[in-house]
């Protein structure tokens, strides 16, 4: 197969070219050209893929491309693990198929009422969208019929699992038909998604993407040269420039972090601090507030930073270089989630030089001077 490079290269339809031309979307990511071109092919994927590498795209170009818009069954489920999500990605859809005509998506999610989506379902939506317990719900009061479909997605697969969804989706595979195709996307491959595809995805195709900075689409990356002692001055600056209320300053150590957070606090901003010896009980509270938004920036190491899964972060800032290329793909990635762009912007003093560049060499980004 010759290397995809381009939307074009996929073969697309032109609504679908039009759709995301006027969206902005230039090049398909890692995961997009290795999806889209096997599930247009009728094949089963289990696909491994960082957080905001453009699956939704991923599953969602391949489902337009096939849809018969003139049935009245529905032909694609998608299954996530919550409401947010379903809404999101039912909403990515639509702007996807913008320019089809008589396409129609439903999002079947609990802490709707249910009068409301059997109307939605009335409309005979070709595509649905859905958390597991919801739509089993539906299905069993005969106000959704999904015995017809082609495709079955099952998005953030770990997060559904974890969420305890196991016998759900054991459930919905037998309510749908046995030769459909299976698309599994998930961030991590957990043991509990192995039994998954051992039992109901034999024939599939694996996928497997590590973590790249140029699949990243959606952040803006910055190298800012300044003076060590000058690094919190630059951050409060930047803030300020950019209006700027939610971010994440990445340290490398813990004295590091109570340092700067002390500096940030006599600065005048709001911040709390996390690292490692910082208890479960306070960083739950401390995360709360984070995602209330009652204090504007959260200094961290690198060992918090996995468990930060807050959508509105609007920028990180590397007050630290990472010691490992890793982490910095790791850090970038607590912000432009849930379809929300962000900025990343690294503090290089002349000591930092060679660390950010062997960071830039590995993870073959670009990063853009950022002037203060
Ligand atoms: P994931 O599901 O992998 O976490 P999403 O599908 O939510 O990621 O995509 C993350 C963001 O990137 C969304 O805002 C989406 O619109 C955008 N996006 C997706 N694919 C591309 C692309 N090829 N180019 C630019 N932006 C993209
Ligand atoms: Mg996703």
């Amino acid at each position: 197969m010759d290397e995809i490079k381009t939307f074009a290269d996929l073969d697309l339809s032109p609504e679908v070219m039009d759709a995301l031309k006027k969206m902005g979307v230039k090049r398909p990511t890692t995961i997009q050209q290795k999806a889209i071109p096997l599930m247009m092919d009728n094949v089963s994927v289990i696909a491994k893929a960082p957080t905001g590498t453009g699956k939704t795209f991923a599953f969602g170009i391949p489902i337009l491309e096939y849809l018969n818009l003139d049935s009245k069954l529905v032909q694609a489920l998608i299954l996530c693990p919550t409401r947010e999500l379903a809404l999101q990605i039912t909403t990515e859809l639509k702007g996807l198929a913008k320019y089809i005509k008589g396409f129609r998506a439903a999002a079947l999610i609990g802490g709707q009422s249910m009068r409301l989506q059997a109307e939605k379902c009335q409309k005979k939506p070709q595509v649905i969208v859905a958390t597991p317990g919801r739509l089993i719900d539906m299905v069993q009061r005969k106000l959704v019929d999904i015995s017809d479909i082609y495709t079955l997605v099952l998005d953030e697969a770990d997060e559904m699992l974890k969420m305890g969804f196991i016998n759900d989706i054991r459930k919905i595979m037998a309510m749908t038909p046995k030769d459909k195709q299976i698309a599994l996307f998930s961030a991590t491959m957990p043991r509990e998604i192995q039994d998954i595809t051992w039992q109901f995805m034999q024939d599939a195709a694996e996928i497997d993407v590590m973590p790249k900075a140029e699949d990243h689409p959606d952040i803006d990356q910055y190298v800012v040269d300044c003076p060590e002692k000058d690094k919190l001055k630059t951050i409060v600056r930047i803030m300020a420039k950019e209006d700027l209320t939610k971010v994440i300053v990445f340290c490398n150590t813990k004295v590091t972090t109570s340092k700067v957070g002390e500096m940030l606090t006599a600065a005048g901003i709001s911040a709390r601090v996390l690292h490692g010896d910082i208890g479960q009980g306070t960083r739950n509270k401390v995360m709360d507030q984070y995602r209330a938004g009652k204090f504007d920036v959260l200094v961290a190491t690198d060992v918090v930073a996995r468990g930060i899964d807050v959508d509105d972060i609007e920028a990180i800032f590397n007050y630290d270089i990472p010691k490992e290329n890793e982490l910095y793909l790791h850090r970038i990635g607590r912000t432009a989630r849930a379809g929300k762009s962000g900025k990343a912007f690294s503090l290089v003093a002349y000591l930092d030089r060679p660390r950010m560049e062997e960071i830039i060499r590995y993870t073959k980004i670009d990063p853009v001077p950022y002037e203060v």
